[in-house]
């Protein structure tokens, strides 16, 4: 009997469509789903007239698989993932591989790795991006776990991931649960980029009275542009067009309730961030506009009760010129989401000792993900010519950017305040730029404070050691 090469546990959307791209690079599969006749349905339909075959149970699924067994686990994170580890290890074999490529919390994944590498199983937490579609065509993937346990699933994963010029979009990312560790901060950008984009949607909508066919071509001009250039603005633009099925007078986004869930990864990316001092505010703003949108009901009510300052006008600029001064805006708090998820990469790398190379994560990044974007190239060039850089905003064409652009931002931000409308990755950015410039900021009174009650005690600028005032005699 031939034995397939790759082995698929779990059928949902992201499963069914990486075990095609599977069988499509030419790798003979087996599957296995909880609920089989979900098996059989989609043997019956996508995966029909394909070297694709179905396992009644584990030892069925075990025993049809070539060794050392390469096995997907794409289930839902968390007890699931122990779950089905402990129903598949009385079957598994030294050498053969389990891959988590869920949303698994990093932690969980290092525990995961100690406990199957322990019994001579690979395991690896693999991040996946790219949704439906990017699983089914060449999906960003960020594989961690042993070097061993990668190269042994190396070919595979190459063959199945986007491809860009520099190569696949998939690498060794590091050991432990460092794989799950890049995808969480992954996510913890594109929360940013998605509240931004929102933001700027909103400033036209509302500041500019514009409709959204004329806020769609302004999403449209600027993923021309290389500073925004990426898949998220691309599918604003789309959204933006999409009329309502009920009702071809109206835009489908006008019609959309405005609650925003956050699964983990998101709030996971600002809790690391918090434990190991890392500043992500343009990240921190995007969950907590989450948390904010959805109080609908508490929103609703304080509407009626507290008001904002009265309107003023604000030019932004013209649609055909793409509305320079927002455009500033939207373009710093971008970069910023991604200088401060890579600086979280950085401090995370060192702490937990992954040893992350910086300019292979932004490569792998640049194709079949979420945050693919133009910007990655030049995030990629940052990280190789300086191995030391430990802000993307320094890098100098990062650094000319922030310094053209900072004026449209900070009027932007002065105009919505001014006007009542709320930008929260908008401000944070340019609380977060101009905290970061800023040589000498107002902490020397925190500490005085602190002395003061506490006897905390403080460092001099002038002098080498810890002092201690006695402020209140
Ligand atoms: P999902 O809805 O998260 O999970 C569905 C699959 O999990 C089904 O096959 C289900 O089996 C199985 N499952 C749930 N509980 C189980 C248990 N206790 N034991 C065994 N199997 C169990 O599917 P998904 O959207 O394809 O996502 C899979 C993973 O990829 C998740 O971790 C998700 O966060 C991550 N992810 C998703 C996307 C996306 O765009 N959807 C993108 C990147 C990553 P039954 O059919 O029997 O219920």
């Amino acid at each position: 009997m031939t034995r397939a090469h790759f082995g698929l546990i779990g059928l949902g959307v992201m499963g069914e469509n990486l075990v095609l791209n599977a069988e499509r690079n030419g790798f003979s599969s087996v599957v296995f789903n909880r609920t089989y006749s979900k098996t059989q349905e989609f043997l019956s339909t996508l995966g029909s007239g394909k070297k694709i075959e179905g396992a009644t149970d584990l030892e069925d699924f075990i025993n049809k698989l070539e060794r050392p067994r390469r096995i997907l686990m794409m289930i839902k994170a968390g007890p699931a993932i122990d779950s089905v580890i402990e129903q598949i290890s009385p079957y598994l074999e030294q050498g053969d591989l389990l891959i988590d490529g869920g949303n698994s919390e990093f932690r969980d994944t290092e525990r995961r790795v100690a406990q199957l590498e322990r019994k001579s199983f690979g395991y690896i937490g693999m991040g996946v991006s790219g949704g439906a579609k990017g699983a089914l065509e060449g999906p960003s993937m960020m594989p961690g776990g042993t070097k061993a346990s990668y190269e042994a699933i190396e070919s595979l994963v190459s063959k199945m991931a986007a491809q860009v010029e520099d190569g696949p979009c998939v690498t060794y990312v590091g050991p432990g649960g460092s794989g799950h560790f890049v995808k969480t901060v992954h996510n913890g950008i594109e929360y940013g980029i998605e509240q931004i984009l929102a933001e700027a949607y909103d400033l036209m909508k509302r500041l500019a009275g514009m409709n959204g066919n004329e806020i769609a071509d302004v999403f449209g001009i600027w993923n021309a542009t290389e500073e925004l250039s990426s898949y998220l603005v691309e599918i604003t633009e789309v959204c933006l067009r999409q009329k309502d099925p009920f009702d071809q007078e109206t835009g489908l986004v006008e019609k959309i309730m405005d609650k925003a869930g956050q699964k983990g990864t998101g709030l996971w990316t600002v809790v690391s961030a918090l434990e190991l001092g890392a500043s992500v505010p343009t990240i921190y703003a995007s969950l907590n506009g989450r948390v904010m949108s959805s109080m609908k009901d508490q929103r609703m009510l304080a509407e009626s009760i507290l008001k904002g300052p009265k309107s003023i006008s604000f030019d932004m600029g013209s649609i055909e010129q793409g509305m320079p001064l927002l455009m500033d805006a939207v373009v710093l708090a971008t970069m910023a989401s991604y200088a401060q998820g890579m600086e979280l990469l950085r401090i995370a790398s060192d702490e937990y000792q992954y040893n992350l190379h910086l300019p292979s994560i932004a490569q792998i990044w640049k194709g079949g993900c979420i945050i693919r974007s133009r910007l990655l190239k030049r995030i990629q060039d940052a990280f190789n010519s300086n191995p030391q850089l430990v802000n993307l905003l320094i890098d100098p064409w990062f650094a000319d950017q922030v310094n053209c652009r900072i004026l449209g931002l900070s009027k932007v931000v002065a105009a919505a305040a001014e006007n009542g409308v709320p930008v929260p990755c908008l401000s944070s950015t340019l609380d977060y730029i101009n905290s970061y410039r800023t040589g000498r900021l107002p902490q020397n009174l925190v500490q005085a404070m602190r002395d003061c009650f506490g006897s905390h005690t403080y460092e001099r600028i002038d002098k080498h050691g810890s002092f201690h005032t006695e402020w209140l005699d």
